[in-house]
């Protein structure tokens, strides 16, 4: 029978977005919305994964009984409704819906720019009280004026465009901007710095973050040209609101439009709302039909292809990986998996450090090949059920082991090759594999030994003295057990030394055969694990 899938809409989600679920046998909906506390917990309890929009906040005590919780999804931008955190320990990967408010938001900041810059509000406010007053409203042209873009990322890129519509030139900051999407965008590209001196009007579209935190502040007010005016419709914080406050009220600047704050909602009696040159909006830069039916198609589709094909290129938590990169690393994550069981296996004592080398040709294969190494690793340490994708490496720091990765040329033998040296207090101890063909997985080698055996089953991994008969020992107590070998794989260093077996068995030795084979003189260590 095919696997069902329970996903709970906590919040009111546009229809057309729930129809990738409703037409589809794979996915049971439950739709319940305003559920809070223990309500709450109890509904997210059964789930595979939870849609929110803004109204229904993930905390902690919300995933505390989320067993089978593999997905948060967020129909719309901003995640600050989510504990990311918690979700990340519970191994709950978030998804948000980026693009699908993007022209929504870019025509909001317009419509508060035109607003403010020829102050509609007010005017509509006198018309309102019976006036007609048509001297005190004279308003600026945008045409011909500099827009300061603070962050050029898909809703400043937008407003840029408009922008130029109006015959505005544009001048971005942005950090992380090529050079080929400034150009693409007809944009100048400036310093925070240039962008502050030179605008007329300043547009912010930046993610809150630590660098971004009050990122427009007294001192950067006090370079403004005078008369600037300035658009917030990116994320309260940005600008820091005592400093605009400031700024406003000793008309260094000519106003300021706002829809977002540092707190929401904006206190009653908030200073800024007693200003007349702001206009305000209660964060309403998505609030529109087209807005709320994009994010959720958008975040259905996210979810469903997080759920069936492991595709989390929208995870806010864990390594972007897109359905078709996640089709070409499968074999090689799973590859990684059973070495990281394998090495643990082999390992006394708690892991230190975990080193991944790996040598082939996937890109940007470092991070999840070093989640999917650290799940194997820590499977047993924490349980099987306890770590994935998401909370691996988190995990891994939690537990104090240092992990490193690294690229390394691709290995003479094998065009995808993996290897992963797990240090304990005791001893280090290393386990390598190789993709033969995509499907074709190899352990290749464990410590100083070549070996060549598939990583599946069990496998037994015996060191033994290089003596004569060892090998016919072995395979009599295991055939006298019932045991059948897949495969038996003898390495040495040099003869009459120190040899390795590698023997993967179908089902499992149990721990009776395993001390019998202990007991052989010719025997050093035995451990059998389970990679499947
Ligand atoms: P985006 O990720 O596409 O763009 C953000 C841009 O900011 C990126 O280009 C990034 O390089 C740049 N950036 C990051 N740190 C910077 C820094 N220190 N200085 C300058 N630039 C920096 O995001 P987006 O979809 O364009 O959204 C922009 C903002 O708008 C976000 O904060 C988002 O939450 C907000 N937003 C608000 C509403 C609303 O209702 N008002 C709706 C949608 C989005």
């Amino acid at each position: 029978m095919n696997r069902v899938y329970k996903i709970f809409i906590a919040d009111a989600i546009s229809a057309d977005g729930l129809a990738p679920f409703r037409n589809d046998a794979r996915f049971e909906l439950n739709v319940q919305t305003g559920l809070k506390g223990e309500e709450l917990a109890r509904a997210i309890e059964p789930a595979n994964a939870v849609i929110v929009r803004s109204s229904t906040r993930i905390t902690r005590d919300a995933l505390k009984y989320a067993k089978n919780l593999q997905v948060i999804g967020r129909a719309g931008v901003g995640v600050d409704n989510i504990d990311i955190d918690a979700a990340t320990e519970t191994g709950v990967a978030v998804l948000n819906a980026p693009s699908g408010n993007t022209t929504s938001a870019a025509e909001l900041t317009l419509a508060l720019l035109l607003a403010l810059v020829r102050r509609v509000p007010a005017a509509d406010r006198s018309m309102r009280a019976g006036e007609w007053d048509r001297k005190s409203f004279n308003g600026t042209e945008l045409y011909g004026k500099t827009l300061g873009l603070i962050g050029a990322g898909r809703i400043g890129s937008e407003v840029a465009r408009r922008a130029r519509a109006f015959g505005m030139r544009v001048i971005a900051y942005d950090p992380y901007l090529t050079a080929e999407r400034a150009a693409a965008h007809e944009m100048e590209v400036g310093t925070l710095e240039d962008v502050l001196r030179r605008a007329d009007v300043i547009t912010l579209h930046v993610p809150l973050t630590d660098t971004t935190a009050n990122l427009i502040d007294d001192p950067q007010f006090a370079i403004m040209k005078a008369g600037v005016v300035i658009v917030n419709a990116a994320r309260g914080g940005v600008v820091n609101e005592r400093a605009l406050y400031r700024a406003l009220s000793e008309n260094r600047i000519a106003g300021a439009a706002l829809d977002v704050f540092e707190s929401e909602p904006l206190p009653a009696g908030h200073p800024l709302r007693a200003l007349p040159n702001v206009v305000l909006t209660p964060h309403l830069g998505a609030a529109t039909a087209e807005a709320q039916h994009n994010v959720a198609i958008e975040i259905a589709e996210a979810v469903r292809a997080a759920l069936v094909d492991g595709d989390l290129s929208r995870a806010v938590n864990a390594p972007a990986i897109g359905g078709e990169q996640m089709r070409k690393l499968r074999p090689l994550l799973a590859l990684a998996e059973r070495l990281g069981k394998l090495v643990v296996a082999l390992s006394d004592g708690a892991p230190e450090q975990l080193e991944i080398r790996y040598g082939g040709a996937l890109e940007d294969a470092a991070r999840p090949l070093t989640s999917a190494a650290l799940i194997g690793v820590l499977a047993e340490v924490v349980g099987y059920r306890a770590v994935n994708f998401v909370n691996a490496i988190h995990l891994a720091e939690l537990r104090g082991i240092r992990v490193e990765q690294s690229r390394v040329s691709t290995h003479r033998d094998y065009s995808e090759y993996l290897e992963l040296r797990l240090s304990t207090a005791l001893q280090q101890k290393l386990v390598a594999g190789a993709l033969l063909s995509e499907q074709h997985a190899r352990v290749v080698r464990i410590d100083g030994f070549h070996v060549d055996v598939q990583p599946r089953g069990s496998i037994v991994v015996l060191r033994n003295r290089d003596v004569p008969g060892v090998i016919g020992r072995v395979g009599t107590i295991l055939g006298g057990a019932q045991i059948n070998i897949g495969e038996y794989h003898q390495a040495r260093l040099e003869a009459g030394g120190e040899a390795l077996a590698a023997i993967t068995v179908d089902g499992r030795v149990d721990a009776r055969v395993l001390d019998e084979l202990r007991a052989l003189p010719e025997v050093i260590d035995i451990r059998q694990v389970k990679l499947d």
